[in-house]
């Protein structure tokens, strides 16, 4: 495949885009080659600028989970966009998606829209101190929760892969107030803890890593944190922006049976569109303005055709008993194909899953942890990255990141992908 078109529009595109990107982890500097430039997408394909057919197992990091240009979400954001654009007003459509989530989500009361998953996390960590008076947070070393300051510790993927892991322009006063803890090491957290008694207003965590690949919570793990918060008069905020909507209709929550106090959406719950959210118990979201003290705001929060797209992917999740199923046994399909060619192939790895989240790690250790996922071979992990986009196959440009299966993908496709992997896994 050819990627002449791409290489010259990401020319043009760096001399007035900074790397030509509107988000890092787009440059390919992780795996090196130019970014492929997109002319549109449809299921589970995307179609480049050079008339390349690409299968794709990254879905926009996760939103078309139904596969691109969704019908039913197409379709509502052409209608709504016909009835004006954005008003800065409330609209009918805002409550019914609200509701909608409500009731698909356990342990919530209320809800409220922003535009990305980045203000969901801010917002949601501001609202956590307002309530409890207090001022620190805990996060895990390599999860991700956006690029507001107070997360920029040792973040996730895109801070990995540019070696930044605190971000020049963060100061060291926002830094003293987030701890970071181990993830998977329920000892670590609990020595957190007890250095800071009484002073942590929450703890956030990915109920199941996704920014450092795919990385599940061992077993006990969040229950034992769901303890611990209790003990101390800590919110648990599961960050669900990557979760939600995706490995259950109610996320996390619902797969482990565990209790958030603060849930964070993004990605699936847009649609496509620039959609965050988070909710919590009355208690807890009555302490918004304007009903109570902690401030957050948004010109084009609720914005029409983002909760129009957003309805109707979340209709269309809460319609489909079987959604979650089918792609539970479609990447289960994957990941067996995969580990089966690699195997034969005498290629050291290992591969994490839950759900419809999965990754390919070039390490025979166990992942567990922002250590074990750094240790991956990388100039293997681009190999087989390069490989695979030969083959006209898409996945995440970086080995820190999880694939995000859509129910778009035919077994067609799934076997055409193993079959790929089995090509390139004799050049490895
Ligand atoms: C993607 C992501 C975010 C940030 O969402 P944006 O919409 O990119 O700001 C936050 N948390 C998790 C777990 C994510 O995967």
């Amino acid at each position: 495949m050819l990627y002449q078109r791409s290489s010259q529009l990401f020319a043009e595109a760096e001399k007035v885009i900074p790397g030509g990107v509107n988000s890092p982890v787009r440059a390919f500097k992780a795996v090196g080659g130019t970014p492929i430039f997109v002319k549109s997408a449809k299921g589970a394909y995307l179609f480049d600028e050079d008339g390349n057919k690409l299968i794709d197992y990254i879905n926009s990091w996760g939103p078309m989970i139904l596969g691109h240009a969704f019908e039913p979400v197409v379709d509502a954001v052409i209608e709504r966009a016909k009835l004006g654009t954005s008003f800065g007003m409330p609209t009918a459509l805002e409550t019914e998606i609200a509701a909608l989530a409500v009731s698909m989500v356990p342990n919530i009361d209320k809800i409220r829209f922003v535009n990305s998953g980045t203000e969901a996390c801010m917002s949601a960590i501001r609202l956590a101190r307002g309530f409890t008076k207090r001022d620190k947070i805990i996060k895990f070393a390599g999860c991700y929760h956006g690029h507001s300051d107070s997360f920029l510790i040792q973040a996730g993927s895109g801070a990995i892969t540019f070696g930044a892991p605190n971000s020049p322009g963060v100061t060291q006063g926002t830094a003293k107030d987030t701890l970071l803890a181990k993830y998977n090491d329920i000892e670590n957290v609990k020595a957190v803890f007890e250095a800071n008694k009484n002073e942590i207003a929450a703890i956030i965590i990915e109920p199941v890593a996704g920014n450092m690949g795919c990385i599940p919570p061992s077993k006990g793990f969040l229950e034992a944190i769901r303890t611990l918060c209790d003990e101390s008069g800590t919110l648990f905020i599961f960050d669900e922006v990557m979760t939600g909507f995706r490995l259950a209709k109610g996320g996390a929550q619902e797969l482990f049976n565990i209790k958030a106090d603060i849930v964070t959406f993004g990605k699936v719950i847009g649609g496509g569109l620039p959609v965050g959210a988070f909710a919590a118990r009355n208690e807890i979201m009555n302490y918004l303005a304007p009903l109570g003290p902690v401030y957050q705001a948004g010109t084009l929060s609720g914005n029409p055709l983002a909760m129009a797209a957003g309805l109707e992917m979340l209709k269309a999740l809460n319609a489909d008993a079987q959604i979650f199923e089918r792609l539970e046994q479609k990447t289960a399909y994957l990941e067996k194909g995969i580990a089966e060619k690699l195997t034969a192939n005498k290629v050291k790895f290992t591969i994490n899953r839950v759900g419809s989240m999965i990754s390919v790690h070039f390490d025979e250790a166990p992942v567990t942890d922002f250590q074990s996922a750094s240790r991956g071979d990388n100039e293997t992990f681009k190999k087989f990255f390069h490989g695979l986009l030969q083959e006209g196959i898409y996945i995440a440009p970086s080995a820190y990141e999880t694939w995000f299966i859509t129910d778009a993908l035919t077994y067609e496709d799934l076997d055409f992908t193993i079959n790929a992997v089995d090509k390139i896994a004799k050049q490895l």
